[in-house]
């Protein structure tokens, strides 16, 4: 029901950031290699979202709006091998319920637009499209004015947006994206797969100049990445970013194990700039903690963050800091 819907709205988006995550993460699940982003007014009036992902076909594009409705899990125990961003079938359902949204998406073949208000269906129709999907989202939240009120300053809520998208970029290097705010480039990914690239075209040059890689592996667990060395720091712990096969997500205990690998080099109060990829088997993280899923419970966390402080050891001492 769409009352259900805009319950389930209340949990998965909570701002036009969290708009943002659910679409591209969708297009990151469709495969895609370039993922275009566009916002206006910090998400309020648009949020575009162009992949050239797998698209959905004509028959299942209104299934896709239904609540639970996943194409990416059929079986109970694929919970506990999740590799795909999504798997709740929460997000399209939650977001068309809050806003006016338009969809079009194609297989290949001939493809579909659909268009949805405060979750009731407006109008399907063949549309010709090529490979992928678009989604448009206006007017986000115009029914619910308890949680417009709620947000921050237009300047807030678009840093969200920012910190969302540069996420999502350093998480899958592998894909194109650009991210464009009221007609301005805030950011561009060459899609190369090129984890330096991208904390570039985020941090700038001079700061990626003063980052060095770290690797470690253990049983079944490979960690790599980059962090600053102890001359570049920051007054929050906000730059340590944890990526966990492909999601990134908050965790404490790891954030800690980062700052833990400097021991005595980071002076008290300042952290350090990390982004640091965590690869485990599927099978021992529990994704389905929270509707956002940035939280995980992970069988092996301690095991983790040993490899993790040894990696940033190993390379503070390969450059004798
Ligand atoms: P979930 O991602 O949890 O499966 P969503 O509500 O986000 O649920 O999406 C519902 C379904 O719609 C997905 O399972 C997928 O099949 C389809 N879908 C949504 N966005 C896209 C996209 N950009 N490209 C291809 N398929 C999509
Ligand atoms: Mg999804």
């Amino acid at each position: 029901s769409i009352l259900a819907d805009q319950i389930a709205a209340g949990e998965v988006v909570e701002r036009p950031a969290s708009v943002v995550k659910e679409l591209v993460e969708n297009s990151i699940d469709a495969k895609s290699t370039e993922i275009d982003i566009t916002v206006e007014n910090s998400g309020l009036k648009l949020i575009k979202v162009v992949d050239d992902g797998n698209g959905i076909d004509s028959s299942q594009v209104k299934t896709a709006f239904l609540r639970h409705a996943t194409s990416k899990i059929t079986e109970q125990r694929d919970l506990f091998r999740v590799r795909t961003l999504g798997f709740r079938g929460e997000a399209l359902p939650s977001i068309s319920s809050v806003s006016n949204v338009l969809m079009k998406t194609s297989t290949g073949s001939i493809g579909t637009q659909i268009e949805y208000k405060g979750g009731k269906l407006v109008e399907q129709k063949a549309a010709e499209s090529r490979k992928g999907t678009t989604v448009e989202v206006r007017s986000l939240f115009y029914n619910t004015p308890a949680r417009l009120k709620y947000l921050s300053s237009p300047n807030t809520e678009l840093a969200k947006i920012s910190d969302i998208v540069n996420r999502l970029a350093l998480s899958h290097p592998e894909v194109a994206f650009s991210f464009i705010s009221n007609g301005r480039e805030l950011l561009r990914t060459s899609g190369r797969g090129d984890l330096r690239q991208v904390l570039g075209a985020i941090y700038g040059v001079k700061t990626v100049a003063k980052l060095a890689p770290i690797s470690a592996e253990g049983m079944d667990i490979n960690v790599a990445g980059f962090v600053s060395l102890p001359e570049l720091t920051r007054s929050s712990r906000n730059y340590i970013s944890l990526i966990l096969n492909g999601r990134f997500i908050r965790n404490y205990p790891l954030t800690k194990a980062v700052i833990e690998g400097y021991g005595s080099k980071l002076m008290i109060g300042r952290f350090p700039i990390a982004v640091v990829k965590v690869d485990i088997d599927p099978a021992l993280i529990d994704v389905n903690v929270h509707p956002t899923k940035q939280e995980v419970r992970i069988s092996d966390e301690p095991e983790i963050g040993k490899l993790i402080v040894g990696a940033i050891k190993q390379m503070l001492s390969d450059k004798q800091l």
